[in-house]
């Protein structure tokens, strides 16, 4: 069974559990799966994400996110080799007004849609979104929240992985498989693991030369223009001015790294 279809028969099983247990702070930054794993299932959920939209292939916006990317791909994998180094970095463009709204799936496939990019401004907002889902992908958020769900899942219900390997139930996750990897950016972070992502999204913009003081205007403006689509940038957040509060008191580190990265240009 391929690794989204055993996230399926996981996933199936935990979504009750996480919609009573909205976090689990006495696991910490537990994560039973190797940085192999996170490349793994980002690879197979990314084509099945992307199936439907509409890539742009061309154009200023096109070549800005590419551009962008690389510079903070190159800042990733300069402050977190062990990680950046084993991942194969993908962004795309996807053509969508309405959706504010970027992702980073486990192991580094990217998608940034197009109705984030009036309230990112210019390059430099933007970047505050990258880094921001690029540390997720670093810090392997996606596999720490899938490990938490399992430890759930083996709480509730013991025998489940006996029961997924007989045939019916394998037709059953293998068309879960499509959720599965739809659940792979629609369930929320926790709390910390934005704040996590915030501070070391800080230090690869700084490290990328983008300036990170521009994170503190673009997540107020993200706060006056978030609805109620319980998008990756949108949900379980920390309140909007905890959050800037936190970005703040990160700002000073990030402030010198990026002097330093602009001296020695
Ligand atoms: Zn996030």
């Amino acid at each position: 069974m391929n690794l989204l279809a055993r996230l399926a028969v996981k996933t199936s099983a935990a979504a009750l559990v996480l919609t009573l247990v909205p976090a689990c702070g006495i696991l910490g930054n537990l994560n039973h799966y190797q940085v192999s794993d996170d490349a793994a299932l980002g690879a197979e959920a990314y084509p099945e994400l992307l199936a439907s939209e509409t890539v742009v292939q061309s154009g200023a916006d096109h070549r800005m996110v590419n551009r962008l990317t690389q510079r903070l791909v190159a800042a990733a994998r300069e402050l977190d080799p062990a990680v950046a180094n084993q991942f194969d970095w993908e962004v795309r463009l996807v053509e969508q007004d309405e959706v504010v709204n970027a992702w980073c799936l486990p192991g580094g496939k990217m998608a940034v849609f197009t109705g984030i990019l009036p309230i990112a401004g210019d390059e430099t907002g933007l970047a505050v979104v990258m880094s921001h889902e690029i540390a997720h992908a670093t810090l392997r958020h996606g596999t720490e929240r899938l490990t938490r769900q399992d430890l759930l899942t083996q709480l509730i219900e013991a025998g489940a992985e006996a029961y997924a390997d007989d045939a019916e139930t394998k037709q059953q996750t293998e068309a879960l498989a499509s959720d599965a990897a739809h659940l792979l950016v629609s369930l929320p972070f926790g709390r910390d693991a934005e704040i996590e992502a915030d501070t070391r999204g800080l230090m690869y913009m700084a490290h990328a030369g983008y300036d990170p003081r521009a994170a503190v205007g673009f997540w107020e403006r993200m706060s006056s223009a978030s609805g109620p689509a319980p998008f990756e940038l949108f949900s379980t957040h920390p309140s909007d001015e905890r959050r800037i509060e936190r970005i703040r008191e990160a700002l000073p580190a990030a402030i010198e790294a990026y002097e330093q990265s602009l001296g020695s240009r």
